[in-house]
């Protein structure tokens, strides 16, 4: 038998940052040979632009070597690549206001941040990535007018280095973040949505139906006795059983409605557009399905606590259900319970 001790199966902070850290990775070994090309083009401008430029180039460029050698001895690795990050912007930034503000040849490798931001970072920081270059790019373009013999190479060449970088980004990079968020989001055991995605929905329906007459059910359901499966048959089994379980979970609805895995052995169901009475039969299927089907070969069955949305929050909600849930566990498990009502 296995031992179950440091087992976490629901950790998407650390799934988080080692996938983040995976997908930094990708961008920097795709990306360095366009950046070096930008670096060889900022620096050969030099005597057309003066050396304030190539400064801040080299700038950079040290700044992002000394965050790769540093980054992997650091504990917060993901906070030093966006800092780089960050900074980087600001340098370029720095290096169109010099050479030219709106006129500068450089402008438009500023674009190449526009394409990062986006695919590494989830909504709400993507928006103040977005907005936060929107600011460097204004001030960067306010820059004193220059010309230069040159200005058409550099044009020529920053715009060739845009073009590969974005379509660098348009297929690793996108995949890199769609691995990415899929992973904070994906239980990896069921392939089910995780708590984290659950905890979202959740917010987001109890936020909808407040305003609007349609009645929604919220489903938990436990594995009954789930130490003894492990303790018996081993982890392994144990694990067997929780994806037959959350296959039959997430087959038996419409495909509007979502099954999660929000805990080890814990399950929830939203439902939408369901009285408390084709609820519970649901759920009550469910449960008998799962006894059939033996997981794994072995006798498993589960207890359900079923809670209509009654205009609640999505945590009283949550609250409701898990108190049923309880309640059937108490009254002997392998059974479904309604939620009492809200109480006003
Ligand atoms: P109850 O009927 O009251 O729910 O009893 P139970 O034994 O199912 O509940 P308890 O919470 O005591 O035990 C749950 C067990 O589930 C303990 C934990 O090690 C195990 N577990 C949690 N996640 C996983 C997992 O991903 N795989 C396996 N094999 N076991 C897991
Ligand atoms: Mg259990
Ligand atoms: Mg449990």
């Amino acid at each position: 038998m296995k031992p179950l001790s440091g087992r976490m199966p629901q950790s998407p902070h650390l799934d988080d940052s080692a996938t983040q850290l995976r997908a930094w990775e990708r961008v920097l070994t795709r990306f360095a040979p366009i950046y070096l090309a930008f670096v060889v083009l900022v620096i050969s401008s030099a005597p057309s632009y003066g050396w304030q430029a190539a400064a801040f180039m080299i700038l950079d460029l040290v700044k992002g070597v000394l965050t790769h050698l540093l980054g992997s001895r650091m504990n917060r690795v993901g906070a030093a690549y966006d800092i780089n990050q960050y900074s980087g912007a600001v340098l370029i930034g720095a290096i169109v206001f010099v050479s030219g503000g709106v006129g500068s040849p450089f402008l438009p490798f500023l674009v190449v941040f526009a394409g990062i931001f986006p695919i590494l970072y989830r909504e709400s920081r993507a928006i103040g990535s977005f907005a936060f270059l929107i600011v460097v790019a204004v001030v960067a373009s306010l820059g004193p007018a220059q010309s230069s013999d040159l200005d058409g190479v550099f044009r020529f060449g920053t715009l060739v280095c845009v073009i590969l970088s974005l379509r660098v980004f348009g297929t690793d990079l996108l995949n890199s973040g769609l691995d990415y968020r899929a992973a904070s989001l994906i239980d990896q055991l069921t392939g089910l949505p995780n708590r984290r995605f659950f905890n979202k929905e959740l917010k987001t329906i109890s936020a909808e139906l407040a305003s609007r007459p349609e009645s929604a059910a919220l489903i938990i359901c436990d594995v009954d006795h789930f130490k003894r499966v492990n303790d018996t048959y081993g982890h392994a089994t144990g694990d067997v059983v929780l994806e037959q379980v959350a296959s039959i979970l997430g087959d038996s609805f419409r495909s509007h409605d979502r099954a999660f895995r929000i805990g080890g052995e814990e399950f929830a169901i939203l439902v939408r557009g369901v009285n408390a009475e084709r609820a519970l039969s649901a759920a009550n299927q469910l449960r008998q399905q799962i006894v059939v089907a033996r997981p794994a070969d072995i006798e498993v069955s589960m207890s359900f606590g079923v809670a209509m949305h009654e205009g609640d929050t999505g945590r009283q909600w949550l609250k409701r259900a898990d108190q049923a849930l309880y309640k059937a566990k108490d009254s002997g498990r392998n059974r479904v319970e309604l939620a009492e009502r809200l109480r006003s």
